[in-house]
């Protein structure tokens, strides 16, 4: 992804300059429900993270993409009720990227849908790199990809064991991170296929996960993202104040160029969850300038932040997730 700061204009008013308590009517709304929601393990999620990291970089039309499209298969062919792929052949600066979407689908018949997505390829250059040998290299993509899709993972092995009276559908898309860096129409190119050609209905909204693991995160929210679906990014932010660890700010953050953008424009509202101050490497926290360099690796994530953001989906999914 890319980021494109915006000035802030239209929804300013809807959104305070602090953080927002929630009130005690949420608080019960929340946490006095009568359903038992199931217990998302940060621990698991950081497994699925680190397995796909020791693949090695899950760059198109290479080998450890191959293996690690396999394994995903493999292991959500076990969780969910339904798993499809779509194939496509892209040209991208002349050459042909072979690309799989995957979509894991559960109570594949029912009506209301809520979609959750990641991206799963690995960027092919480390172009953020300080060492100018390291740019042809393919990125870890520990926290851009690999955050997402674990936590993703995770849930899908909560969700094999007990179903919410939603359907979900969690989409992995192959093909964001092909882009150079001052080219935003070469990202999501997976995600830009999928929206064109659909493969499941229509979902009453989407979430997209980026960047959500690293042990510092802090999730603004993208200005896309509000005005596409004000009332998700209001349930998500509330349940994160309640189930967080602090990492979601009620606090406005620029546009970033990301797979929720396709989406949109195929008429589904979608908000992204992303840690967008790593975006650009604009962070006054030296440790946390890695995005796409060698640099990101599992020694920045942190369970505890999956554990923050898989525990905010899990409570949406089984409690009231209809909210558009
Ligand atoms: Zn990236």
């Amino acid at each position: 992804m890319i980021v494109s700061i915006a000035p802030w204009i239209s929804f300013t008013s809807c959104l305070d300059d602090k953080p927002k308590t929630p009130t005690t009517e949420q608080q019960q709304k929340y946490q006095q429900n009568s359903v038992v929601i199931p217990e998302f393990n940060g621990n698991s999620a950081f497994e699925f993270c680190k397995k796909q990291v020791d693949f090695g970089p899950r760059v198109p039309n290479t080998k450890e993409h191959d293996a690690c499209k396999a394994w995903l298969l493999e292991t959500l062919t076990n969780f969910a009720d339904t798993v499809i792929t779509q194939n496509t052949i892209q040209t991208v600066y002349n050459k042909k990227w072979n690309l799989t979407n995957i979509v894991a689908q559960f109570n594949p018949h029912a009506e209301n849908r809520v979609m959750l997505c990641a991206h799963w390829d690995s960027r092919p250059r480390s172009d953020e790199d300080s060492m100018k040998a390291n740019f042809d290299k393919g990125i870890p993509g520990a926290n851009d990809g690999a955050s997402g899709v674990g936590v993703l993972l995770e849930l899908a092995r909560l969700l094999h064991s007990q179903k919410p009276d939603i359907g979900v559908d969690l989409v992995l898309f192959d093909g964001e991170d092909i882009g150079y860096s001052t080219d935003g129409d070469n990202f999501c190119i997976g995600s830009k296929y999928f929206a064109k050609n659909l493969p499941v209905p229509k979902p009453r909204y989407a979430i997209l996960l980026d960047l959500v693991g690293d042990k510092e995160a802090q999730f603004l929210v993208e200005q896309t993202s509000m005005q596409s679906a004000f009332a998700v990014v209001d349930k998500v932010w509330a349940l994160g104040k309640l189930y967080g660890k602090g990492e979601f700010v009620l606090q406005q953050g620029g546009a970033i160029t990301d797979d929720h953008i396709p989406l949109i424009e195929a008429g589904i509202p979608t908000i992204d969850i992303i840690d967008m101050e790593l975006v650009g490497n604009r962070s006054s926290n030296p440790r946390r300038r890695y995005w796409h360099t060698q640099y990101d690796t599992m020694e920045n994530i942190s369970p505890v932040t999956l554990s923050s953001v898989g525990t905010v989906l899990t409570h949406l999914l089984f409690n009231n997730p209809i909210v558009i």
